[in-house]
């Protein structure tokens, strides 16, 4: 966040000068007209909008619009711009607080788009999982049905997620053809990457448990679904040594 003198676009930098220790007698009223003149110098920033959308503001601590601004200061003598003292900027300005932040306030998505990208993530893996040939046992289903309804996809049903893991697997080719798991790597990447920078570790070791108790409802691990939770462990950025602690966890205290 930019010092406070930076966020006010109307008189963002006063040079000040000193107001002289009150006097006694006759000259008393000289301090008042010094700050006067302080007030009158100063650099002066006018800031024009570039562009606006929503973000996580990191000042209130909410979705807000914000518009992106860049700022042009010019040194004022009595309230008139004379010099141009270059470009400022370009800052994020949130439309709630005000404040003002450098542009990789916007790297942080909002906590709606946090949202889908979880609900997106559980979905990704739950269907990963599946294509290892669990979509065949009704237990199993269940339990993808049961965790893609907590996540969110209400309408979630049985029919619904074989459709989707068939429509993955005609996607990806045919699992144990050798395209199959590159394919399904692909998608595991492009679901959890984004999303794990942003993620307390607990957050995507959470993700990572629901995959493994899916794989375990039909039996222990077999090498395919191994390999997904592999993967699924690398994109959400958790180390090997930590997805075999968690796979290991998760047998002994199933859901
Ligand atoms: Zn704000």
């Amino acid at each position: 966040m930019l010092p406070d003198r930076e966020r006010d676009g109307r008189n963002s930098r006063d040079i000040r000068v000193p107001a002289p220790p009150p006097r006694r007698g006759r000259h008393h009223g000289h301090g008042p007209g010094l700050a006067r003149i302080g007030r009158l110098v100063g650099t002066r920033t006018v800031w024009t909008t570039v562009c606006d959308g929503e973000f996580f503001c990191p000042g209130c601590g909410g979705d807000r619009n914000y518009q992106r601004r860049t700022g042009r200061r010019r040194f004022v003598l009595l309230g008139l711009p004379l010099l141009s003292r270059g470009d400022t900027g370009p800052v994020v300005e949130c439309a709630a607080c005000r404040g003002h932040f450098g542009l990789d306030a916007l790297d942080h998505p909002t906590t709606v788009r946090l949202a889908a990208m979880l609900r997106e993530a559980v979905h990704t893996i739950v269907i990963a999982v599946l294509t290892t040939g669990g979509a065949a046992s009704r237990t199993t289903l269940d339990a993808a049905v049961a965790t893609l309804r907590g996540a969110g996809f209400d309408d979630c049903t049985g029919e619904r997620v074989v459709a989707l893991v068939q429509a993955l697997a005609a996607d990806t080719g045919r699992p144990g053809a050798p395209d199959f798991a590159p394919g399904l790597a692909i998608e595991l990447h492009e679901a959890l990457g984004p999303l794990a920078p942003h993620l307390a570790p607990a957050g995507r070791e959470a993700l990572l448990l629901k995959g493994a108790r899916i794989a375990l409802t039909d039996g222990p691990y077999t090498p395919a679904e191994r390999d997904v939770l592999a993967t699924a462990g690398c994109a959400l950025s958790i180390g090997t040594d930590d997805v075999a602690r968690l796979m290991a966890a998760a047998q002994r205290t199933p859901s």
